[in-house]
């Protein structure tokens, strides 16, 4: 199995010179690629082969004066930056040919040097090396030293230098792991509601409360950006400000991503078996509980299960979307009438009544056994897991998460979890802030 292991680096400002350098000429090279591969398409050319185009792009391009700096960067970071251009133009080819499930992608873009996300990739040719004192070696760019939060299971086979918005550096190595390292058998098989009431709801009964970890930092968030609308575009302080938001911003990420780790292991650790129900995120995504969706962040966690499963030793089972976990009864079997997300709770007409979530995590459990002993016969280890994306540099979601920081808006109003009811008349309005008590988030009367 692929895992990917990621560790904060301290590249030394030359180094960081020297990254820069290769963010840049891996940025040319895709641009390049992309360039004459549109240039070909309009000008009623063949496709250009991923052999030509490196030929055209990377070696012939370094022999002439406007190239000739792509000489001093690692020749694996640029041929690593157009497998990514001919990784996407496949994808793009699979998508329109229908031949790759899920949501339509987009042809490739032009990489832009300020995106706030830059990444290069080295693999094993490109000779890194992990010295015995701890630091990493890049070619043309120097022992960086890195911080070895937990040791490598094995000797990774590419390693991924990541500049994220908040300028902090990364590397993220893929190792292949020889064998699964299987946790002691258990008995117990849980199926899990995700919500948003309850970040999840487990059939025995178990509820983990929604820890909103956005909307928790949303006033800092909403100051962070007010301070940055107010600055000057183009100038060193709306810079900094930018970067100020990204790391408020990156440091929810960080805090979901851990609390998503812990439940996710424990989950794995006493369960045999964990179904959940494939959500349509993109979806639900469009809609006005957009933000509360995003916040949960339940691919992110479905996706851990599934690689901690794989890992471990545990049977992992997506339940089709289409069934109808919520109003079907977990005692009887009957569907009932669509419900409303308002309906916590409601009676069956044989009689049970069922919290709306619990009943569909029973449910899901049930659908999930069914499917797991169906095809046991045809499967019997479980499907292969890929290290997760979230490093890779073509990730469809990293391309606009990552495009524009200033443009993540923080004051997003007009959703809410429960169906929203006008204020009856005898209801106060909601609480106003009083000015002048800048520490609670009013603005000082007088200033
Ligand atoms: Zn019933």
């Amino acid at each position: 199995m692929q895992l990917r292991y990621n560790y904060r680096v301290h590249p030394d400002t030359a180094q960081r010179e020297a990254l820069a350098r290769s963010f840049g000429c891996a940025r040319v090279v895709f641009n390049d690629g992309l360039r004459a591969r549109q240039a070909a398409r309009e000008n009623g050319e063949k496709y250009l082969s991923d052999g030509e185009l490196s030929k055209q792009v990377i070696t012939q391009a370094k022999d002439t004066p406007e190239r000739a700096w792509l000489g001093e960067v690692s020749s694996v970071v640029l041929q690593q930056a157009l497998a990514d251009l001919n990784v996407a133009y496949r994808n793009f080819f699979a998508s329109i040919t229908s031949k790759r499930k899920g949501r339509k992608v987009s042809p490739p873009r032009f990489r832009s040097r300020k995106d706030n996300r830059q990444a290069i990739r080295f693999t094993k040719n490109s000779r890194f090396k992990v010295l015995d004192n701890g630091r990493l070696r890049l070619p043309k760019i120097g022992d960086v030293p890195v911080r070895w939060s937990r040791s490598l299971p094995a000797e990774p086979s590419s390693v991924t230098i990541i500049k994220d918005a908040a300028g902090r550096y990364f590397a993220s190595f893929v190792v292949q792991t020889t064998e699964d390292e299987p946790l002691p058998p258990v008995e117990s098989e849980v199926g899990i509601d995700l919500g948003l009431t309850h970040f999840a709801l487990l059939s025995d009964g178990t509820k983990v409360a929604a820890p909103r970890f956005l909307r928790r930092a949303a006033r800092k968030l909403k100051r962070l950006q007010q301070d940055l609308s107010r600055k000057t575009k183009g100038s060193n302080r709306r810079k900094k400000a930018v970067v100020k938001v990204a790391r408020a911003h990156a440091r929810v990420a960080d805090t979901r991503r851990d609390w998503q780790h812990k439940l996710s292991t424990a989950i794995i650790r006493d369960n045999q078996a964990v179904y959940v129900e494939d959500l349509c995120v993109v979806g639900l995504g469009r809609t006005r509980l957009a933000k509360s969706v995003h916040d949960a962040g339940w691919s992110q966690f479905v996706g851990m299960l599934a690689y901690k499963a794989a890992r471990y030793g545990r049977v992992f089972g997506r339940v089709d979307r289409f069934f109808p976990s919520t109003r079907m009864c977990s005692d009887c079997g009957r569907i009932n009438e669509k419900m409303d997300l308002s309906v916590r709770s409601w009676v069956c007409p044989c009689g049970s009544t069922h919290d709306r979530d619990h009943n569909a995590a029973k449910n899901l459990l049930a659908a999930g056994r069914a499917d797991n002993l169906n095809d046991r016969g045809a499967q019997i280890r479980p499907a292969r897991v890929l290290a997760p994306r979230s490093e890779a540099v073509i990730h469809p979601d990293a391309a606009c998460s990552t495009r524009s920081v200033e443009g993540i808006s923080v004051l997003e109003s007009g959703e809410n979890v429960k169906a929203r009811r006008p204020r009856p008349w005898w209801r106060p309005g909601p609480r106003r802030r009083s000015p002048g008590s800048p520490d609670r988030g009013g603005w000082p009367a007088r200033w």
